[in-house]
């Protein structure tokens, strides 16, 4: 018999431009932790424990957007000492609400907002992390479902794909048996091209979806910008809708922009 011992997958969690919310979704999920949690080693979490541990790693989850040219350089080490590099939430995977810069002229920004603008060294840009290196999987949300990222590390241990599905809002209104809100009162509602993991929690309470959880598979932002317009929203309010806490997903930018042409 082998006395070899076979060694526990290693998980790091690297913090780039981001509020923090996701990794706070990580250690809410404390309890379902558990079962997994003896199936592998946290090596790196510095929001949850001052040990440390140098790469390389089996799993590297990735919070927050490039905004500095250090992050820009500090990505691309994460990515050579990971085996799978998964994005979590809307600033990795979408820019987050920082990437409103986008639009702007940063160096006005950093005239206005800062005493000594010297001291500012930032991009003009807010970007996801796979516009830099190769992602392996993104997760959505501001911020993600913790089941989802559990379902993820667990499918990810197992070799197997994961059960995130990537269809919209909607779909999770029809499970709980919802009135669609946008068809019965006319609200503005972006569920239909919004990727589901809330369950679909603000129209449970007659408020429509502002598609914090980035866009679905495919979405048909065109179609949705026109229902929007029929039920009375200006180009400007279409391009505010669009351009929120996942303002640089390429498929709400593009809506974002083409209304903003209107
Ligand atoms: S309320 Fe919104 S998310 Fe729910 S079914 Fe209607 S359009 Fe879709
Ligand atoms: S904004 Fe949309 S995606 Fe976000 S919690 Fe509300 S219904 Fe869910």
């Amino acid at each position: 018999m082998s006395s070899k011992v076979r060694r526990k997958p290693r998980i790091a969690v690297f913090k780039f431009a981001s509020c923090d919310g996701c990794q706070l979704s990580l250690l809410d999920a404390e309890d379902e932790l558990l079962s997994v949690a003896g199936a592998l080693d946290i090596a790196y979490f510095p929001e949850a424990s001052s040990t440390m541990l140098k790469g390389p790693y089996d799993i590297a989850l990735v919070e927050g957007s490039i905004t500095t040219h250090h992050d820009a350089e500090r990505i691309q080490e994460v990515r050579r000492q990971s085996k799978k590099l998964i994005t979590i939430g809307a600033c990795a995977t979408a820019g987050g609400i920082q990437s409103l810069r986008n639009w702007k002229d940063v160096d006005e920004f950093i005239r206005v907002v800062y005493a000594t603008p010297k001291f500012i060294n930032t991009l003009n840009f807010s970007t996801p992390i796979a516009e830099h290196v190769p992602v392996d999987f993104e997760l959505r949300g501001c911020p993600i479902n913790k089941l989802q990222l559990i379902e993820l590390i667990t499918a990810t241990l197992a070799g197997r794909k994961p059960n995130v599905p990537a269809y919209s809002v909607c779909m999770e209104c029809k499970r709980k048996g919802n009135v669609c809100i946008a068809v019965a009162q006319g609200v503005a509602c972006l569920g239909p091209v919004t990727h589901a993991g809330c369950g679909a929690l603000c129209p449970s309470f007659d408020r429509g979806c502002y598609a914090c959880f980035g866009p679905m598979e495919t979405p048909n932002t065109g179609a949705l910008s026109d229902q929007l317009r029929i039920l009375g929203q200006s180009n400007t309010e279409i391009t505010r809708a669009f351009r929120s806490f996942n303002a640089w997903a390429w498929e709400f930018r593009n809506a974002s922009e083409e209304s903003e042409r209107s």
